[in-house]
């Protein structure tokens, strides 16, 4: 069998990747599944702190590949993970969508690689999407050097059943060498940025397919209309919005 490194919580507060590298280590555990190595909590000071990156340093884990033996601790980390990351024949870390948001589960790498639409197909959930490509993330980096790899989006930050059920046994098949799956791929994704602050309400759910000009959501009030034909990944839920930090949407083009 192929040796698969499955990795949670390398963002210390996207709790559901947590979650499910939890789970899916107890049950390989409990079935005695060689070859299969899980770290759910990568990121362990930044998950105790609830929070994206290491208080230290504050340094984004996710942006520091491959790593520097000689750096801050972040950067010390992502150096050690690497290392071990290479010796595997799949890499697969699950991240969740930002907080206050919540996303349809999907499977985001290096498309234009060959071994990443197979993993992609081998793990068979719906939706892959092409990476925007902010270089020096795991997977890209792996990538790189030939081990196939791949961010799970893994529905909204914390406790979505659903969505992380999906994941789990979409995990477990995949470990256990089920067929592959039809998966629909897509090229291109986009966010969907607004430039004023406010109340903001959504007008769609994760899932839904939009047309151009059709409305994703209200921002005080005011429709805020989808800038292309695509397929909804992530939407912000209702609340406060600050443009600093959140998009409204993130959307698959078709
Ligand atoms: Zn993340």
């Amino acid at each position: 069998m192929k040796k698969i490194l499955i990795l949670g919580g390398v963002h210390g507060d996207e709790i559901g990747g947590v979650m499910i590298a939890r789970e899916l280590r107890g049950w390989i555990e409990g079935k005695g599944i060689q070859g299969v190595k899980v770290i759910p909590e990568v990121n362990l000071k930044a998950i105790e702190h609830r929070v994206r990156a290491n208080p230290i340093d504050e340094k984004d884990l996710n942006r520091l590949f491959p790593g520097d033996p000689d750096g801050t601790v972040s950067q010390r980390l992502a150096d050690e993970i690497f290392n071990e990351a290479k010796k595997y024949d799949a890499v697969i870390y699950i991240h969740t969508y930002g907080t206050g948001g919540r996303c349809i589960p999907y499977m985001l790498t290096d498309l234009n690689k060959d071994h990443n639409v197979e993993l992609c197909e081998r793990v068979g959930l719906d939706y892959a999407v092409q990476t925007g490509g902010t270089d020096k993330q795991l997977f890209l980096e792996l990538s790189k050097i030939g081990v196939p790899s791949m961010i799970i989006e893994a529905g909204g930050a914390e406790w979505l059943k659903t969505e992380l059920e999906m994941i789990t046994i979409a995990m477990k098949r995949f470990i256990q060498g089920a067929p592959s799956q039809k998966v629909r791929f897509f090229n291109k994704y986009r966010w969907i940025p607004v430039e004023e602050s406010g109340t903001y309400r959504p007008n769609v759910l994760p899932g839904t397919v939009i047309k151009e000009g059709e409305v994703l959501g209200y921002l005080n009030e005011k429709p805020v209309p989808s800038p292309v034909d695509g397929l909804v990944l992530g939407i912000k839920m209702e609340g406060s919005f600050d443009p600093e930090e959140e998009n409204i949407a993130s959307i698959a083009e078709f």
